[in-house]
């Protein structure tokens, strides 16, 4: 299903590819997959942090902090899919 967005651009609704929440969906350039503004957001800072860890991986420095950053965004993402799943289940627990 297309809706218009802001600027009367066609966008895509559907369910979000990671969290399953219906919304507008965004695409990241190279990528097939469709997801939500917020996970869009968290899957394309992952993959900053994931080139950054292994740039200073290679140049031997520490990566403690980018890592520390890497699981908190990932367990963002983790924690919207469950919250999701769960919300899911209880709705249809209630038919
Ligand atoms: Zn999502």
């Amino acid at each position: 299903m297309f809706d218009l967005d802001y600027h009367n651009r066609p966008t895509l609704i559907g369910q979000c590819d990671a969290c399953s929440r219906p919304c507008k969906l965004f695409a990241l350039p190279g990528r097939y997959a469709r997801h939500c503004l917020e996970c869009s957001a968290d899957i394309a800072t992952l993959f900053v942090l994931a080139t950054e860890i292994d740039a200073n991986r290679r140049s031997n420095l520490n990566v403690d902090d980018l890592e520390r950053e890497w699981a908190e965004v990932d367990q963002r993402l983790i924690t919207r899919h469950d919250a999701n799943r769960h919300r899911d289940k209880g709705g249809r627990d209630k038919r």
